[in-house]
């Protein structure tokens, strides 16, 4: 045998193989996009040598022969497979083939464009189901595309399947065959899984697989409680029915009651308008309820249709545009742990380079321990991977099928893979953390990179890459040290020339003027975020009185609550992050008055009213408050920002003055306005 020959012996195997895995036991050991890529370079093989192809290629017959389980039904009218569209010219070449076989045949003018049908590629099973005198009696699987398996007691159980047709039965063909596809939306399959789990049941991979294998169960009981849903796009035996068109095909079949996914589909002239339809579709593709690989353009006129006929086991007039993958496996080679900037532990799965969602990913979060007991991922496993739209990839869960005997448990280190400080788990927590603090460098990168950020000093250029130069080379201890560096001797740093290196130290020295919101944000106090800062800031005035304040003081400004208060206690508790505050002062980082800096208006402050102001009423003053972003309340609390009192001011005044409140008149909120305004 020749080197080809043999290679054509091994794919046909191969693809058998999978072919048992995937349509028999619902449990595949390859991904489709591996699977597809054996299957074209058979067909390529098999193109280029058309004395090799036998009837028994898989690239000659559909799907795999039904389990003996089932009863067996010989579709009347046979199901087939789609050929494939990867790419654009792959559409644009079949919509060229359509167009010229159709002018042969003069069933199209030259300046006619060719009309089709768009639905959607749901990923499921496809189904017949077969109506006699309205009634439902049969559904079968595709099996061999010949001979399906009996699957009727379980199709029964779906509720969207009608068992009797809509209609007086009189005006019905005796027999009507719907096709279409049995699925399960991803939510119902998130919730299948969790519950398979409780149980110590067996997961499925996928939608499609758990569609498939709800419905391929000897016990209808199971299945009647898998959520399954059909939507039909086809037909088989309609007895004489004749309508012009697939999308009138459809429609009719919608008068019956069969669940069609009008919605989605589009009626499109030539190849731009597919491509069109691929790209809409391909945008929302991530927030559809289900999973789709694809889109199915058909030929829409029935007697072109005809004309163009079939090839062995698809049709010619209909193509399935395929979607990149949105899973693929692959070998997860290890779990490593990532430490953040509040010393969070994250497990971090190392994979075996794989292309899925139309990028290359090697590496995806496992979130925490629980995250992968949860999921029962070892190391050594195959995985599955997705990513889906621009969601960031995740680890789904391995395939038990390919678990080789030396897959490793992951194990949570109990010490700091950085800083060797103990790596501690609250019991309240999924979480666990290194507990070296700032004296950890993976910890001491993370929260520069923090500092850095926009929303905190804004230091353009002192991106990760920089600041892991900066501490791997011991130069920055703090936050405070990056006001200390000079241009030099960072200029011969990777990726730094003489000029970046000025514009990054002008940059920093731009720094120094922050708001006193940014700096108390940048130090990255836990909890604390973006608003929370500014809101302390106003309300304190300057870092020192924060320092000062007591769990009382921090519990009176807006919106701390006790998590907030007992980690700016704890934050200012430790000796280092006051060094890191003096360090700063020294080297000359000035926090400029919040409301001075702010864009935001009076975002973030509670005022009350109370008295007679000499010019606005109480309603325009609320007015004048809400327009800048600020708040009006009925009642003095420790959480007023300010009190605006007029004459006769009453017992809100003494509340002000007894909780401390700042309170002002008129005029004061005027300046406020103008102020909040600049
Ligand atoms: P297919 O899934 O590519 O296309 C045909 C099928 O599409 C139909 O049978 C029907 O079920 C479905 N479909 C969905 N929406 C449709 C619509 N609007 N109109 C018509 N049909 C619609 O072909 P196939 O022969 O069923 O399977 C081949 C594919 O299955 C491969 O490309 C691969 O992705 C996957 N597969 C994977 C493995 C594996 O081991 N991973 C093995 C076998 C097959």
């Amino acid at each position: 045998m020749t080197q080809q020959a043999e290679r054509v012996a091994w794919l046909r195997a191969e693809i058998e193989r999978h072919n048992q895995s995937y349509y028999r036991l619902d449990a595949p050991v390859v991904s489709d996009a591996q699977y597809d890529q054996l299957m074209r370079e058979l067909q390529e093989i098999e193109s280029a040598h058309p004395e090799w192809i036998t009837p028994s290629s898989p690239t000659q017959r559909v799907g795999a022969a039904p389990l003996t389980a089932f009863g067996s039904v010989t579709h009347a009218v046979p199901m087939l497979s789609l050929g494939n569209a990867f790419d654009s010219e792959e559409v644009e070449a079949f919509d060229k083939r359509v167009a010229d076989t159709l002018r042969a045949a003069g069933k199209l003018s030259p300046e006619q464009q060719v009309e089709y049908f768009c639905e959607l590629k749901l990923d499921g099973l496809a189904i017949s189901l077969r109506y006699e005198r309205g009634l439902l009696v049969q559904a079968a699987t595709r099996g061999d595309g010949q001979t399906g398996e009996d699957v009727t007691v379980n199709i029964r159980t779906i509720k969207s399947i009608p068992l009797r047709l809509t209609g007086d039965p009189a005006d019905l063909p005796e027999v009507v065959e719907a096709r279409g596809e049995v699925f399960m939306n991803l939510a119902d399959f998130e919730r299948l899984n969790e519950t398979q789990r409780r149980r110590g049941d067996k997961v499925f991979v996928n939608p499609r697989n758990a569609a498939a294998g709800s419905l391929r169960q000897l016990d209808p009981r199971i299945t009647a409680q898998r959520p399954l849903r059909f939507f039909t796009y086809g037909w088989g035996e309609v007895g004489d029915v004749q309508r012009p068109r697939h999308s009138d095909m459809l429609d009719w079949l919608e008068t019956l009651g069969l669940p069609v996914n009008v919605p989605e589909h589009v009626v499109a002239q030539g190849a731009r308008e597919l491509l069109d339809y691929y790209s809409q579709v391909g945008a929302k593709r991530a927030t559809l309820p289900y999973d789709i690989d694809g889109v199915v353009y058909k030929v829409n006129d029935l007697a072109a249709q005809r004309v163009l006929g079939f090839v062995a086991r698809a049709p010619r007039f209909a193509i399935a545009h395929k979607f990149p993958a949105q899973e693929a496996l692959t070998a997860l080679l290890d779990i490593e742990v990532q430490v953040g900037r509040t010393g969070a532990i994250t497990p971090v799965a190392r994979l075996a380079p794989v292309f899925v969602g139309g990028v290359t990913v090697t590496n995806a979060t496992l979130h925490n321990e629980d995250e992968i007991l949860r999921k029962d991922v070892r190391i050594g496993d195959t995985v599955i991977v997705r990513r889906a739209g621009d969601v960031i990839p995740e680890v789904v869960g391995p395939v038990l099928e390919k678990r080789p005997a030396h897959a490793r448990m992951f194990v949570m280190p109990t010490a700091c893979p950085i800083c060797g400080s103990a790596i501690e788990k609250l019991e309240d927590e999924a979480i666990a953390r290194c507990t070296g603090g700032l004296f950890c460098a993976a910890q001491r990168k993370q929260s520069l990179v923090h500092a850095a950020g926009r929303k905190a000093l804004d230091i353009e250029g002192l991106g990760d890459k920089l600041v892991e130069q900066l501490v791997d080379r011991g130069r920055i201890h703090s936050l405070a040290d990056l006001f200390g560096l000079q241009a030099l001797e960072i200029a011969g740093y990777d990726r730094m020339g003489a000029k970046s290196a000025e514009n990054l130290i002008q940059a920093i020295a731009q720094a120094k003027k922050p708001s006193l919101g940014r700096l108390i944000f940048a130090l990255g106090i836990r909890h604390v975020g973006e608003t929370t800062a500014r809101d302390l800031a106003v309300h304190f005035g300057s870092l020192d009185k924060l320092i000062a304040a007591d769990e009382d003081a921090l519990l009176g400004a807006p919106d701390v609550g006790p998590a907030v208060a007992g980690s700016i206690k704890r934050f200012f508790a430790e000796p280092h992050n006051i060094e890191i505050v003096r360090a700063l002062q020294v080297q000359g980082v000035e926090p400029q008055p919040e409301a001075a800096a702010r864009s935001a208006g009076l975002t973030g402050k509670t005022f009350v009213l109370t008295g007679t102001m000499p010019d606005w009423s109480r309603e325009e003053a609320s007015r004048q408050i809400v327009a800048a972003g600020g708040k009006v309340s009925g009642s003095v609390s420790r959480k007023t920002s300010f009190v605006v009192a007029g004459e006769d001011a009453g017992s809100k005044l003494t509340k002000a003055q007894e909780l401390g409140v700042t309170v002002i008149d008129e005029a004061g909120l005027k300046q406020m306005l103008a102020s909040a305004q600049d």
